[in-house]
């Protein structure tokens, strides 16, 4: 077999020539104005090799991705408690629906669509003294990356057309499962979706998916075993709206998808990877990234399958 440099080489290549049916999402204004060629994916081994092809090393706005960092940080702060508050079932809708909510009397089906965010966002606004510092902070330890910052512009942007979120975070209010104030719960949520990353940072930053027991180089452990196993199932079967069956079908991996077109997803004890190609499907996935990692598991034969 090539090694992964060549590998991901090979189909970055082959997917440059394939004609891309997607599109920028326009609904975050700032987002609009992303060059919609930008190509890139990168790959970090456990043993913390890294490979990478594309644009690879430029920032962008890594969106829902930030959700398994928010969820991490609520899941350590809050355990087991957190599940009176989200679900951890597949929506099956699209990631910012109001429908389910009523039904459910408030509480969010999983913490991956917005609705499930934004109550986790306000499990953490409980808990953190400084939110917006606290939880950049914590994304610092957990990938030794002192240069994370959230992107003010992008934040503005999605805070001045965010109607739907702030529908969702008032509905979920009136159900009694936000506690904090709304206009500071989407603050927080909208400043933690415009955090900045390169595919490189990404497939750094969650090295900690990939192991039972990973320590930051501060020396702390971020969550337990049990918990590292629960988020990846979460996001095997929550991770990309509703075509979550479909990513497990095709690419066989946990991961995550975000509307700036970045995917991460995670091989337990070998690698993360991540690809950012911003034109996305119609279901809110990006195109090309979720046809690179098919490529990619299929000429590696390596999935959790
Ligand atoms: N900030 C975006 C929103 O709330 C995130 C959506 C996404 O990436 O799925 O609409």
């Amino acid at each position: 077999m090539k090694n992964y440099q060549e590998l991901i080489e090979d189909i970055y290549l082959d997917l440059k020539k394939v004609d891309d049916i997607g599109k920028v999402a326009n609904y975050i204004p700032e987002l609009a104005l992303v060059d919609p060629n930008n190509f890139g994916a990168s790959i970090t081994t456990i043993n913390n090799e890294n490979f990478g092809v594309g644009d690879f090393s430029k920032k962008f706005s890594i969106q829902s991705v930030t959700k398994i960092l928010s969820l991490t940080l609520a899941y350590k702060l809050e355990g087991e408690k957190l599940w009176e508050r989200v679900d951890v079932e597949p929506s099956g809708k699209p990631f910012n629906s109001l429908l389910q909510l009523e039904a459910d009397f408030g509480k969010p089906r999983n913490p991956f669509i917005n609705a499930g965010a934004i109550v986790v966002c306000d499990v953490l606004f409980s808990h953190l003294k400084n939110p917006k510092k606290d939880f950049l902070n914590f994304c610092k330890e957990i990938s030794n990356n002192d240069t994370l910052n959230y992107n003010k512009k992008i934040a503005d942007s999605e805070k001045s057309a965010g109607f739907r979120n702030i529908a969702l975070c008032n509905f979920i209010k009136s159900f009694g499962n936000i506690k904090n104030s709304v206009g500071e719960v989407l603050d927080f949520y909208f400043h933690i979706c415009s955090l900045e990353m390169t595919c490189k940072e990404l497939s750094e930053i969650f090295l900690y998916l990939t192991e039972d027991h990973f320590i930051t180089k501060k020396g702390n452990t971020v969550i337990t075993e049990s918990q590292t196993k629960r988020i990846n199932a979460i996001m095997l079967t929550c991770g990309f709206y509703d075509e979550s069956g479909e990513f497990a079908f095709r690419v066989g991996l946990p991961g995550k998808s975000g509307v700036g077109g970045g995917i991460i997803a995670i091989h337990p004890n070998k690698y993360c990877i991540a690809v950012w190609s911003p034109k996305l499907n119609k279901k809110g996935n990006s195109y090309k990234g979720m046809l690179f990692l098919e490529r990619f598991t299929s000429k590696t034969t390596s999935s959790i399958f």
